[in-house]
């Protein structure tokens, strides 16, 4: 390929335009924090909604008795159930089971589709025996994880303000999405009632303190990304109706759509143009798991046009389809310890048709890494903007003292790379003293639990 640019100078040109040296970072915290304070202060006052979740009263390890979950996000969901024993027995038991909703459901009015999933929990309820005991008197409570643009009024109230990954159910935009589920639960004469509506970053951080005081921060990193966290009533000048007398509430950040400082680059840019929300959820679109994959492969495809990395311009014909390229590949792309890079070989065949030489499989790990790299930084620079503002308002209260930030979501899980750069940025970004004191530690199905922990603390009986 002697007339191509050969493929430095585009990986150069990468690196360059995905740089995140410290001053960027420190950049982007601190615009994250500014933003969390706009967006505190009025309603559309800022890229970050600072969603207030009504959730002003998180677990405290004392909850007893038989709580329920419903996780619905996606085409699947969960139902669970746990037996709290209180401070010392702490989690006596617990089970939970995965549902699929069928295709047809998705299309179907709201009424049939809270009563398939009504009947689903029914059905789930009347295998509880053993380890569960519902306490004299009392109707089971559930804690509602419904991943959907809701606008919560209340604990137990949340308008759905439309249904969005594939879903186009009739009837349900506009209605509570809790009194639906209530209903469909009456209708079957259930023994069951929602008690807390829950975001599942919320749920995250939830099933964090259950088992650490110290967890002040939530950070999803999944197909998508959220982050939540404890705020203090008092810094929330748009919060006017106070609704209880807690002195703190959780804020949903919605920090998706942060957009302030990011190093972007054409392929980000040409991504993002092409996408359904142009100009939406940029910082998302920098660094969760929907987009790390589809980045990299617009690499690739420039690379083999004019760079020549398959050879010529050979560009292989399946990489040129948007997403077929999935962060788990480039994940397990970045693995490849062996010699002749293997599995690199195999994903690029398997992923793209194409053949690669080992010149061309290193510059893709290059590729995967540049990217890994600068998605984890950028998180890492959002949490320490959080943490930020946090101690700015309470001097001390976080860097002073322990405080831990719970991770959840199959990104963080699985891609040990982006996870360390992460991290990394953490550590350059408080110095070496006060990033002893914060902890961002994997939270194992924390919204799960969480939701039941959130019915629990939230209990119309307490
Ligand atoms: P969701 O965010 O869709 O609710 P998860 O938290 O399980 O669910 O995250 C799934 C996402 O995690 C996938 O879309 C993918 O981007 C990312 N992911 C899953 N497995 C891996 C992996 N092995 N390496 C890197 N990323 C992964």
């Amino acid at each position: 390929s002697t007339d191509s640019l050969g493929v430095a100078p585009i990986l150069t040109k990468l690196q360059k335009d995905c740089a995140t040296p410290l001053p960027v970072l420190r950049h982007v915290a601190d615009a994250m924090a500014d933003d969390m304070r706009a967006g505190l202060a009025v309603d559309g006052g800022s890229d970050l909604k600072m969603i207030l979740s009504y959730v002003d009263t998180l677990p405290t390890g004392n909850e007893k008795g038989l709580f329920y979950a419903l996780d619905l996000g996606g085409t699947n969901f969960r139902v669970l159930r746990v037996q709290l024993g209180g401070k010392e027995e702490r989690v006596v038991a617990t089970e939970f089971e995965q549902v699929s909703i069928p295709p047809e459901l998705m299309f179907a009015t709201s009424e049939e589709l809270f009563d398939f999933i009504a009947s689903a929990l029914g059905k789930f309820a009347q295998k509880e025996g053993g380890n569960f005991e519902l306490q004299q008197g009392r109707t089971r409570e559930i804690g509602f994880t419904f991943s959907f643009p809701v606008k919560q009024t209340s604990i137990r109230t949340g308008i759905l303000i439309k249904w969005t990954k594939g879903f186009a159910v009739s009837g349900t935009a506009g209605k509570d999405v809790v009194a639906c589920l209530n209903e469909a639960m009456e209708r079957r004469g259930m023994d069951m009632q929602v008690s807390a509506l829950v975001n599942d970053t919320v749920g995250t951080l939830a099933g964090a303190r259950y088992w650490d005081d110290d967890a002040m921060v939530a950070v999803i990193l999944g197909t998508g990304t959220n982050a939540c966290y404890v705020e203090r009533v008092d810094a929330i000048p748009k919060l006017t109706k106070r609704m209880s007398k807690s002195p703190i509430t959780i804020v949903n950040t919605e920090w998706g759509a942060f957009s302030n400082g990011l190093p972007l680059t054409e392929f980000d840019r040409e991504m993002d143009a092409e996408s359904i929300n142009p100009g939406e959820q940029i910082f998302e679109k920098t660094i969760s798991g929907m987009y790390l994959g589809e980045i990299v492969r617009r690499v690739l495809v420039k690379m083999a046009k004019v760079g020549g990395l398959f050879g010529g311009s050979y560009v292989p014909e399946k990489l040129v389809t948007p997403f077929v390229l999935r962060t788990p590949d480039i994940c397990a792309m970045q693995q490849d310890t062996s010699r002749d890079l293997e599995a690199v070989e195999s994903v690029l065949y398997d992923v793209a048709g194409v053949k690669s030489d080992l010149s061309a499989r290193k510059t893709v790990v290059e590729i995967c890494d540049t990217i890994a790299k600068r998605g984890g930084r950028l998180a890492g620079a959002g949490i320490v903007g959080i943490l930020q503002k946090m101690e700015e308002d309470s001097k001390g209260l976080i860097f002073g003292k322990r405080t831990v930030v719970a991770m959840d979501g199959g990104l963080y899980e699985h891609y040990p790379q982006y996870r360390g750069y992460l991290q990394e940025a953490v550590t350059e970004l408080l110095g070496s003293e006060i990033s002893k004191n914060v902890v961002i530690e994997h939270s194992k199905d924390g919204s799960g639990i969480g939701a039941a922990l959130l019915a629990a603390a939230n209990s119309k009986y307490e």
